[in-house]
């Protein structure tokens, strides 16, 4: 799969482009690649051309491809929407959680990561332009939200995520990332130890890393389009 190669080589150069406009540095952007309805020997391909973090969105899905790929050591990341009673498998097998927004979730979390291993890396997922959106808490309860999951003790909180509704305006991208950052700033001065901003998707990343973000989660411009109906 040579295009899933030189599919990340293009991405990449095109994060530390938007980085350097941005007075920053490539090496403060992290690229997670979005495999999501795409086979595990797409995830391979991108592993072989250097990619070592993925993330996935739909839990059987998910499982299969981790299980599939439990070789290569990947840093797995869930993005999608959280069950409740679908917690104990996303506590055992992955690293970075995005989308956390409730506390009930993010307390079964906790319980439920084994104690062999670090402590589940967490983001909160914030509405931050979606109003008819079910995912993602609201930026007037961030803060109340994002102080009481980090006094779990299995769970580290990390940041802060979003995905903005889709438009093709750079400036209204750009809106939207800044609110995310002004939540983050402002957590960050209530004391909390964060350090990250995800946000930012393959129609929006330069956008994105303009106004703070710290992983960019980015599918189809690396795998291709995606077809559901195959999956
Ligand atoms: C699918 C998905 C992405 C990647 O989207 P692309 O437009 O394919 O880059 C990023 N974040 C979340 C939460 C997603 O569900």
């Amino acid at each position: 799969m040579a295009i899933i190669a030189s599919n990340l080589q293009a991405v990449r150069a095109a994060m530390a482009a938007a980085a350097v406009l941005a007075d920053r540095t490539a090496d403060e952007v992290t690229l997670l690649a979005v495999s999501k309805t795409f086979p595990a020997t797409a995830v391979r391909s991108a592993f072989q051309a250097g990619q070592r973090r993925f993330a996935e969105s739909y839990l059987q899905e998910a499982l299969d491809k981790i299980a599939a790929l439990d070789d290569l050591g990947i840093e797995w990341h869930f993005i999608g929407p959280v069950q409740s009673n679908k917690t104990r498998p996303i506590a055992e097998h992955f690293c970075w959680v995005h989308s956390v927004d409730r506390l009930k979730i993010a307390e079964r979390l906790s319980a439920q990561r084994p104690v062999s291993l670090p402590p589940l890396q967490c983001c909160l997922q914030v509405n931050i332009s979606d109003e008819d959106s079910k995912s993602g808490v609201r930026p007037d309860e961030v803060s109340q939200l994002a102080h009481e999951i980090a006094r779990l003790p299995n769970l580290q909180l990390r940041g802060l995520m979003a995905v903005p509704a889709p438009t093709d305006d750079p400036l209204v991208q750009r809106a939207a990332f800044a609110r995310l950052r002004e939540l983050y700033l402002q957590l960050k001065s209530e004391g909390l130890p964060l350090d990250t901003l995800s946000m930012g998707m393959s129609h929006d990343f330069a956008a994105a890393i303009a106004e703070g973000a710290t992983i960019v989660r980015i599918g189809s411009a690396i795998f291709g389009e995606r077809n559901y109906s195959a999956r």
